[in-house]
């Protein structure tokens, strides 16, 4: 089929309006190769017929590798591909690619299609790749977008249709991004071509059509007259025979206006055919007597076979067998090679047709049978490819799958760092919580015991003399008592009042009588042991133990006691009063209880009263016995 679009020349060719505007961001083309670039697109034919009288004129090399260059795109448009290829060598020889690698690598892709045209796609390969390497590297836009054109191609024609598609669909989008020469329409086309080519006519059409709405506008007629010839195939597959053939003329008279004689051949073998099915035998004979003689002009040996093969088919359809079996045999020579095995299996079989049209059923049925070999050697060739194909698909998704997994691994590793990460981090929180926590509970575990201790005390000890309560005091005692009593020890106990208190107040003030009552106390805290229970009992009345003392040694203490309380209020600075204390005193042993032992000592205190006051009386089992210490 024909790969007209190969022609797409446009990342070269620029619009004389543009023509000083940069090549791309990395190299330009010198002024006097924008000019021709320009042309290829439109007339590749004039690009050529003025550029050859000019090549022995130009001394730069690189300005002449730049011509060539343009020479061998405007050959390749004109489907001219041995020339194509001669000048793209030549170009190639002038540049070395490590001082020139932009253009060096123009020249390999003008190389690449020239190869690809003359059905020798692989040998291009390599170069292509590296072009789109050394393109996207450097960013060379153009480049890249003319390069993904020329892989596409190549690729279409290895029938590799989705590298193909992924190429041209990637040119697609980066000449809609850059607006560069090549147009998302010319992209378009190429899309089409590899529908077209898978035999999808109704996906290609669109793109086709996109095509063709661009280049009318542009008035590009080469790449109008290609875009017709696929629009018209596409329709004529999808037996919209009127539309298609219509569209084939005008590809034609097109191709014939710019002088792409091969262009307009390619339309003639279709029209040709079209006409052969409705019928019209002289007519297709014409058309293909004209599109034999451009193919033979053009060297096109694949095209030569198939336009001699339809003329072949009109003979046999004519009945006239020699006819068809001599240019059955003129296809014949042509078709030499294991490069022409389709086209070898093709001419077989209209031969055997031949045979069996003249009855010579034996000779048919021997071609038929050799063609079987040949049939199954095709089948198994392009089985391989099939597998071959399989198997890097395979491997790559295989490859993918592995990746996949790694990349899910190293993730999960991942979060389980961070888990673990975070789980350390709310541990250090928990602990540093319960560590504040517990210095707080501490913290608040003193202060309670602090505040505890203290309203113990304030309830254990007088507010005014700081001695202990009376329940204080006779819980001590009764402690103090039982103790005694156990061990059989000395206790004694002393009832103590102050003497004509009521007059001290009345006489020299309320404050008097609690300064005295103060110092009184702090004069007992002075003169008993600490181990003494010494606690106040009533206003100016108190209560006071001895352990471990006979009630004569606690007389001897209190005698002395008495006699210091009064000297209080020289002490105090109120020498105008008069103290003295009345005492009951009495022996742990007299009684069980506290209660019971202070209500006897009261007697002896009231003993002490009766007796004048100011003396101690000691209670001894009888009542009222005067035993007057002084
Ligand atoms: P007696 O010698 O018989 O004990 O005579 P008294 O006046 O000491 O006895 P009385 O019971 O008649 O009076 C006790 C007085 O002690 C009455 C009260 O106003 C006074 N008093 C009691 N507690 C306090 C106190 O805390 N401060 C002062 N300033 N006076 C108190
Ligand atoms: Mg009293
Ligand atoms: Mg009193």
């Amino acid at each position: 089929m024909c790969l007209a679009f190969a022609c797409f020349f446009s990342a070269l060719s620029y619009a004389q309006a543009t023509a000083t505007s940069a090549v791309s961001s990395y190299v330009d083309w010198p002024p006097s190769i924008l000019k021709p670039l320009a042309l290829v697109r439109d007339n590749p034919q004039q690009v050529i017929d003025d550029s050859l009288p000019q090549l022995t004129k130009i001394t730069d090399p690189v300005v002449k590798a730049g011509r060539y260059f343009i020479i061998s795109r405007a050959y390749s448009s004109l489907m001219l591909h041995e020339k194509a290829l001669t000048f793209s060598n030549q170009g190639l020889s002038l540049l070395s690619y490590d001082e020139q690698p932009w253009l060096h690598s123009y020249l390999e892709l003008a190389r690449a299609e020239a190869l690809k045209g003359l059905g020798r796609a692989r040998e291009g390969e390599h170069e292509v790749a590296k072009a789109i390497r050394w393109a996207e590297r450097n960013q060379s836009n153009e480049l890249l977008v003319y390069a993904y054109s020329v892989a596409g191609y190549m690729r279409l024609t290895l029938s590799e249709t989705d590298e193909a598609l992924s190429s041209f669909q990637k040119g697609y989008r980066l000449a809609e991004e850059t607006s560069l020469r090549l147009s998302p329409a010319d992209f378009s086309g190429m899309i089409a071509l590899v529908y077209e080519y898978r035999d999808e006519p109704s996906l290609a059409i669109p793109y086709f059509e996109e095509a063709q709405t661009y280049y009318r506008q542009t008035d590009q007629r080469l790449e109008l007259a290609n875009t017709l010839f696929g629009l018209g195939r596409s329709h004529l597959k999808l037996e919209h025979t009127e539309k298609g053939l219509q569209l084939l003329v005008e590809s034609a008279r097109l191709a014939l206006d710019i002088q792409d004689i091969q262009g307009a051949a390619y339309s003639y073998q279709q029209i040709s055919e079209q006409l052969i099915k409705a019928g019209q035998l002289e007519e297709a004979k014409s058309y293909l007597d004209d599109a034999l003689q451009l193919f033979e002009d053009a060297q096109n040996p694949y095209q030569q076979i198939g336009v001699l093969l339809l003329q072949a088919r009109i003979s046999l359809i004519e009945s006239n067998h020699e006819n068809a079996l001599s240019l059955i045999k003129a296809a014949e020579g042509i078709a030499q090679g294991d490069a022409f095995l389709p086209h070898q299996i093709q001419i077989n079989h209209l031969k055997a047709e031949a045979f069996a049209a003249r009855n010579d059923y034996e000779d048919a049925y021997t071609l038929l049978l050799a063609m079987h070999d040949d049939e199954q050697r095709l089948q198994r060739e392009k089985n391989s490819q099939r597998l071959m194909k399989l198997k890097t698909a395979f491997d790559t998704e295989k490859q993918r799958t592995q990746n996949a997994l790694l990349q899910e691994q190293n993730l999960r590793q991942q979060a389980e760092l961070e888990q673990e990460r975070e789980q350390q981090r709310y541990t250090a929180i928990v602990v540093s919580l319960l560590l504040v926590i517990s210095l707080l509970l501490l913290w608040q575990h003193r202060i309670s015991k602090r505040h505890q201790i203290r309203l113990e005390s304030l309830a254990n000890h007088d507010g005014l003399t700081g001695l202990l309560t009376r329940r204080k005091t006779l819980e001590d005692t009764e402690q103090q008592l039982n103790l005694a009593h156990r061990h059989d020890e000395d206790i004694s106990l002393a009832v103590l009042d102050l003497d004509y208190f009521k007059q001290i107040n009345d006489q020299h003030g309320h404050q008097a009588g609690d300064d005295v009552l103060k110092s009184f106390a702090a004069l007992a805290r002075q003169t008993f042991r600490s181990t003494d229970i010494l606690g106040r009992v009533g206003g100016e009345e108190f209560l006071f133990v001895f352990p471990h003392t006979s009630v004569e040694d606690a007389r001897k203490l209190l005698l002395r006691f008495s006699e210091s309380v009064k000297d209080i209020p020289a002490m105090i600075n109120r020498e105008a009063l008069t103290l003295s204390v009345s005492i009951g005193l009495i022996s742990g042993e007299q009684a069980k209880t506290p209660s019971a032992l202070m209500a006897l000592a009261d007697e002896a205190l009231y003993e002490a009263k009766e007796a004048g006051r100011d003396r101690i009386r000691i209670y001894n089992g009888q009542l009222h016995v005067k035993d007057a210490v002084r």
